[in-house]
């Protein structure tokens, strides 16, 4: 039997995931991501390097657009075939791809405009990457499959889809290839959650596995101890009540927004926090909101006993451009959760006008603030921020809770790996900046005794 894979994105670097599994005369590709990466953002503009006629099917492990954000680029350039993913996958991979051909519509029209006055071209068209039309033109070929149950596909290849606690909906791939004498199966661990996090449920053993595929994004990291999440929430949301201010968090639209609405259910049932008027105000946010609803069974047990127990009076999922302007008006403390996740624009931008000045207020940060950003710069203690093109002193209180993570750090991949059983045959390390990738792969050789291999952009490795 020969099966092979090819490292089409996410190796040495963690954007753009892309795999292609060859077996028994099939080609499948495993995630379809986008880069992201400033640097490496070109690869997004280049052709497929497997012609999209030429693959039998497309696996997709969960909803980032560094998984799926490529697939409108794939369906244009003639990708006909189906798109299996979990129900939970499908549809806020939908919300995704839409969210990301606006911004691109939006981006290219504000360069088009720049290059103009400029004088000077950019180094791709200012075109967009691609527009809401090419977006839904991959909709149809969604197909959503079932989890824990191996999935036909004919000739001796069976994928099945196993929970790994990263973000609702998300899981890794197992493939199991037969021939006539042998059997091997290969398992992609797509993003890995951690245990105990709020909503959905912990990632399921690995069990069966001959080669493992395993991200590595914090490789060489540890999350340490994690701050304990609901004490400090409550300590900010007492202490601006307090002072009379307005609570507002910049948050990253899925997962991350309603983690917050889960910690804010529990601290209002345990009687820690006021009641308080909640306001999710990010069109995305309140759409995947929405999705989380629709997805119950995917729920871990606290959560769906916090559901079945509560319901947060106090919520208002802002859906319109005039409600949104409206919250400002509002007298007393409110929390107000809003997009995008580093302050780069969305409402949030709105309210950090109008609450950054005031003494009573808080910006509490709960994500990752990339360079550059106007959240970074904010987080760093600037004195005074351009915020929608004017300048605004910084008064408020500057707030940040570590520890919400949704990635396995060093020791929870290590952790989850063991649930193999037996020895795999090899651990491909992908999906991690190149030194975290090789811490990750000399420890699994030093602690597990495994073989591994950090494999490069377009490498392909034969399977023994
Ligand atoms: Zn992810």
């Amino acid at each position: 039997m020969e099966i092979k894979i090819s490292f089409l994105g996410a190796a040495k670097n963690v954007t753009g995931s892309k795999y292609l599994l060859e077996a028994n005369d099939k080609k499948y590709i495993i995630d379809c991501g986008m880069y992201q990466e400033h640097d490496l953002k070109d690869r997004n503009w280049q052709p497929s390097l497997v012609p999209p006629t030429e693959i039998d099917g497309i696996f997709l492990t969960h909803a980032h657009l560094d998984h799926c954000g490529l697939l409108p680029c794939l369906v244009k350039e003639g990708y006909r075939g189906k798109i299996y993913a979990t129900a939970a996958t499908c549809e806020l991979s939908k919300i995704v791809l839409a969210d990301c051909a606006k911004i691109n519509e939006e981006d290219s029209k504000f360069k088009q405009k720049r290059h103009e006055k400029e004088g000077r071209q950019g180094p791709h068209p200012d075109v967009p990457l691609y527009t809401l039309p090419d977006a839904k033109e991959v909709f149809s070929l969604f197909s959503s499959v079932p989890l824990n149950q191996p999935l036909g596909l004919g000739s001796g290849i069976y994928a099945e889809f196993r929970e790994v606690g990263h973000i609702l909906g998300a899981t890794s791939i197992k493939f199991t290839i037969r021939d006539d004498t042998e059997t091997r199966t290969v398992f992609f661990s797509g993003d890995v959650g951690r245990c105990n996090m709020p909503i959905i449920r912990d990632p399921s053993p690995i069990e069966e596995a001959d080669y493992i595929v395993c991200e590595s994004t914090y490789g060489n990291r540890l999350h340490g101890n994690s701050a304990d999440i609901p004490a400090e929430l409550a300590r900010i949301i007492n202490e601006t009540t307090e002072a009379g201010g307005n609570l507002i968090i910049p948050s990253f639209a899925i997962e991350r927004t309603q983690d917050l609405i889960y910690y804010l259910a529990t601290l209002l049932k345990e009687d820690r926090i006021p009641h308080l008027r909640i306001f999710v105000d990010s069109p995305m946010a309140v759409k995947v909101t929405d999705i989380f609803r629709r997805f119950p069974n995917l729920f871990d047990a606290e959560t769906t006993k916090l559901a079945r127990s509560i319901r947060l009076p106090g919520l208002t999922l802002v859906r319109t451009t005039a409600d949104s302007k409206s919250i400002n008006r509002i007298k007393g403390t409110a929390i107000i959760i809003a997009g995008a996740g580093m302050c780069t624009g969305g409402r949030i931008k709105h309210h950090l006008a109008a609450n950054i000045t005031r003494k009573n207020c808080t910006i509490m940060f709960v994500g990752f603030q990339a360079k550059e950003t106007l959240g970074r710069i904010i987080l760093e203690g600037a004195k005074n921020v351009r915020i929608l093109g004017e300048e605004y002193p910084v008064k408020a209180r500057i707030e940040r809770i570590s520890g919400f993570s949704a990635h396995a750090d060093q020791q929870e991949l290590l952790d989850w790996l063991k649930t193999v059983k037996g020895t795999p045959r090899r651990v491909f390390v992908t999906h991690g900046e190149p030194d975290a990738a090789e811490v990750m792969s000399s420890v699994i050789q030093e602690k597990l005794g495994w073989q591994t291999y950090v494999p490069e952009y377009k490498e392909t490795v034969t399977l023994d």
